[in-house]
């Protein structure tokens, strides 16, 4: 199937309150192109560099997600264009987008990451460094950044139970995040693997990759 047919097959499983980012890392242009021409406006990439070119080259009104691991020294290369930033895992993170958003006079919405993976590889926050975060003075005082909700990435296994369960964790943390904070309510989880799973369990965001632009090398 094409890039638009995949875009359509999943945007029409899709319920009404879950938004779908399109992860195009590693694809070329003219695929992104592709997407945005099926009506696709939200595209997803993990790195500054290659986020930064792909935006030069296509429409302005594409919005721009960061989902991957980002480094603090890459901030300032994406701050005037990024639209969400999914992988927030540490307050000096967080530090430093506010700082490079206020420099360019901005508010940048952003996701704290959580570790909800078995797998070490995995990025992000447990559950009392989330607290500590959310919790201190330090916080209150960054008024660049709008936290918007969480992000986490199940383990990649068959295993449905555990994915599940992993999944209810995560949105364990973002009901507690709702009563704390104002203005949570994007919690994105699922990819193309496990996206159905996540949907049931909260979701309303997911990221999807693979199964819209077909398999990466
Ligand atoms: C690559 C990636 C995805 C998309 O993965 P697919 O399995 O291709 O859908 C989603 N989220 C993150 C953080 C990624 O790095």
């Amino acid at each position: 199937m094409s890039i638009k047919e995949n875009i359509q097959e999943i945007r029409s499983n899709l319920p009404e309150h879950v938004t779908l980012v399109a992860v195009s890392k590693t694809k070329p242009e003219t695929d992104l192109q592709e997407a945005y021409d099926a009506g696709q406006r939200i595209l997803g990439e993990n790195k500054v560099q290659e986020m930064a070119d792909k935006w030069k080259n296509l429409p302005k009104d594409i919005e721009w997600h960061m989902i991957g691991h980002l480094q603090r020294n890459k901030v300032k290369y994406m701050i005037d264009f990024v639209s969400l930033i999914h992988g927030v895992d540490s307050f000096r993170l967080l530090k430093e987008i506010n700082k490079r958003a206020k420099k360019v006079d901005k508010k940048v919405d952003c996701l704290l990451q959580i570790h909800i993976a078995e797998e070490d590889s995995k990025f992000g926050l447990d559950k009392a460094e989330l607290l500590e975060i959310i919790d201190s003075e330090a916080f209150s005082n960054l008024k660049n950044v709008n936290i918007k909700g969480l992000m986490g990435m199940a383990t990649f296994t068959d295993d449905e139970n555990q994915v599940r369960r992993e999944f209810k964790h995560l949105k364990s943390l973002f009901d507690e995040l709702q009563g704390k904070l104002t203005d949570i309510h994007i919690l994105s989880m699922g990819m193309s693997g496990d996206y159905q799973i996540a949907i049931e369990e909260g979701s309303t965001m997911v990221r999807i990759g693979s199964s819209i632009f077909g398999a990466r090398k």
